[in-house]
């Protein structure tokens, strides 16, 4: 905070001289973070509102996938201001489209993937993403928990976690069984939803 505090500063400064280049405070504080939205190579689209909904692609799932899938969509209704909810009829409309394959459709090495089911609009907001969870690889409920909370992470416009991540973080890329949002990723959803 201290060297962003001077920045501002320098800027306040410097205002006049350099009215025409200035960043806005928020968009540099940003920048120096992570970025958040819309589908670049490590971030998922943005939502389309806090209502964040979501229905099992296939009838009859066992309960190891649903619950995993369901924990961290209440997780994310208990940590942000988005709301999430129980299963719904499967359709156009909603959030997320949840799905579960093997390696032989989802590759060897995918433990989890977000894609945009609908045509996105111009600004990045996708009404409805699909999930697809890989059930060679996911074997474990921290396994599946941790790749669903990673994937519903992307479905609201996450990246990556890198090197500014506290200890328990979902964003992290790889075989984890860390099942929360760090703080900063939160206050990426709820300065948006
Ligand atoms: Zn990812």
């Amino acid at each position: 905070m201290g060297v962003f505090v001077k920045l501002i500063n320098v800027f306040v400064i410097l205002g006049i001289a350099l009215a025409s280049v200035v960043v806005p405070p928020q968009n540099l504080m940003t920048a120096r973070a992570d970025v958040f939205g819309p589908y670049t190579a490590d971030s998922g689209p943005f939502a389309d509102n806090y209502i964040h909904t979501w229905c099992e692609g296939r009838a009859n799932y066992i309960p190891i996938w649903r619950d995993s899938m369901q924990d961290a969509m209440d997780y994310l209704d208990a940590q942000t201001d988005m709301t999430t909810g129980t299963p719904h009829q499967c359709n156009d409309s909603i959030d997320i489209w949840y799905d579960v394959f093997d390696s032989s459709v989802l590759g060897l090495d995918v433990r989890g993937s977000t894609t945009c089911r609908v045509a996105m609009t111009p600004d990045g907001v996708c009404g409805s993403t699909q999930i697809k969870m890989n059930s060679t690889l996911l074997t474990t409920y921290m396994a599946r928990r941790k790749t669903a909370c990673h994937e519903i992470g992307h479905t609201v416009g996450l990246t990556h976690s890198f090197g500014y991540s506290t200890s328990s973080d979902c964003m992290i890329s790889g075989d984890y069984t860390l099942t929360f949002l760090n703080t900063h990723h939160v206050e990426h959803i709820n300065s948006r939803y």
